[in-house]
């Protein structure tokens, strides 16, 4: 654990008044590295310094001189590892436009603060945040893994399944789990996806690794359903494996090793990963892997450009709206717009709705009170072991009976 004071925060405004204000505001709540600085140039010398680079930025969108996207674009370049607090007095619309570019940089960021700033707001933001700059610390600064590397782990079984519940919204019960590997490093520690999916795709590994981890999942799902736990099983299936028609045959072969209906084997494929390739061949594929009964979900919706196109042209049984457009859907009008046309299309096209990223439980009453189908986030359960499952389950069931299903009925 690390106390606040270990955490060394960094606050840049042009506006010296805000500077005092947010110091003052974060010192109350035991932040006592906190440092400030009133221009951009200053604060990227701190960064490059390992010594004063900070954990977190409090970064101000309007400064005369370098404004607060182009020091985004400086933070990219340096590979900055910290996280991102946004303030400004700009209405929310071009907030979440500014937020959504660091996201596509993919820098952490914890959320925004309107000026005048409201200390409570920046209270919830600090309390919701874990310091993965500290927390990643084994990991030197985002080390990049070569394909011999990552070929070995697959071979040496160090990819791990992690699974994550998908629950009905409507009744609280766990309908399936959506599967998302780790690498558990032995030196890194615990490796993220992000860090080596692209790596599999690039060098021809991502048939191994598909191999993988479909492998371990129908193992895990065969017995779930041995003990009665009739789970869907969810996977991540890469646009790279959809490329030769031998997938579909080591999908069935794999189902049928394993003694599980197809009805309890979705796929999940991103739409932006579909938009790119030529069409056909994924395309065969999908269609008779649905023919076979097998689910097929279209996953991050909403990000891509060809939605409609991909949805006419394959026959999905679930739609899971993206994270972006779920999480604090229920006070933003814009991601509110972008919920509620994706949830209706799926609905008229009789496909399942499942809502990624549900964080808390303003996030869950508001998918109560939408009608969304399904819900996974951290809100739920975080991404588990499967020897962590069960025990996740009993509390889960509790939280069910005491309340979590009922409240938003009566309010
Ligand atoms: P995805 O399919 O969109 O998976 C959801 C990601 O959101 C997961 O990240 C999950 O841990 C994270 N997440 C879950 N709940 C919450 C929440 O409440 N808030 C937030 N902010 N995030 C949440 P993860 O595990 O790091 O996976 C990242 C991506 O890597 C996945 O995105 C998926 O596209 C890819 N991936 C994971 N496993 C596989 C795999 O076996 N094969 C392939 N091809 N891709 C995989
Ligand atoms: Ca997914
Ligand atoms: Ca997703």
């Amino acid at each position: 654990m690390h106390s606040a004071s270990d955490i060394k925060i960094l606050i840049l405004d042009d506006d010296t008044f805000m500077l005092k204000l947010l110091t003052r505001m974060l010192v109350k709540q035991g932040y006592t590295s906190v440092s400030s600085c009133d221009n951009g140039r200053d604060a990227l010398k701190m960064i490059d310094n390992t010594a004063t680079c900070p954990d977190l930025i409090l970064l101000d969108l309007n400064m005369p001189d370098m404004d607060g996207i182009e020091f985004v674009r400086y933070l990219v370049d340096r590979q900055y590892h910290g996280d991102l607090i946004l303030v400004s007095g700009e209405n929310e619309r071009m907030l979440r436009t500014a937020e959504k570019l660091v996201h596509a940089h993919k820098i952490p960021m914890l959320g925004y603060l309107h000026k005048p700033v409201n200390p409570d707001k920046l209270t919830e933001i600090m309390n919701m945040w874990k310091p993965h700059s500290l927390e990643s610390q084994p990991q030197p600064n985002k080390k990049i893994y070569s394909a011999e590397e990552l070929r070995s782990a697959i071979s040496n079984y160090e990819l791990v399944n992690y699974y994550q519940p998908k629950v009905s919204v409507a009744t609280g019960e766990v309908i399936g789990v959506e599967t998302l590997v780790r690498w558990h490093h032995p030196v890194d520690g615990l490796v993220f996806p992000d860090r080596f999916i692209s790596i599999a795709e690039e060098s021809h590994l991502i048939n191994e690794l598909t191999t993988s981890v479909l492998t371990n999942a129908f193992t895990q799902a065969k017995l779930w359903h041995q003990s009665g736990l009739t789970l869907r099983v969810a996977i991540n299936v890469s646009m790279d494996n959809l490329t030769s028609l031998d997938f579909q045959d080591l999908v069935v072969k794999l189902a049928t090793d394993a003694d599980l209906p197809p009805q309890k084997i979705v796929l999940e494929v991103t739409e932006s990963q579909l938009m790119s390739a030529d069409a056909r061949i994924p395309l065969e594929i999908l269609t008779r892997l649905r023919l076979k009964r097998f689910h097929l979900s279209i996953d991050d919706f909403g990000t891509g450009h060809s939605s409609l196109a991909q949805l006419r042209d394959i026959p999905f049984d679930e739609l899971k709206i993206d994270q972006g457009f779920v999480h604090r859907a229920w006070m933003d009008d814009t991601l509110r717009a972008i919920y509620d046309a994706s949830l209706s299309m799926a609905k008229q096209l009789g496909m399942e709705t499942v809502a990624e990223g549900v964080e808390d439980q303003k996030d869950w009453e508001f998918l109560r009170q939408t009608g969304c189908d399904l819900a996974q986030g951290n809100f739920i359960s975080r991404p588990l072991q499967a020897a962590d499952f069960s025990n996740w389950m009993k509390g889960w069931e509790d939280r069910v009976h005491n309340g979590l299903i009922t409240s938003s009925a009566q309010s």
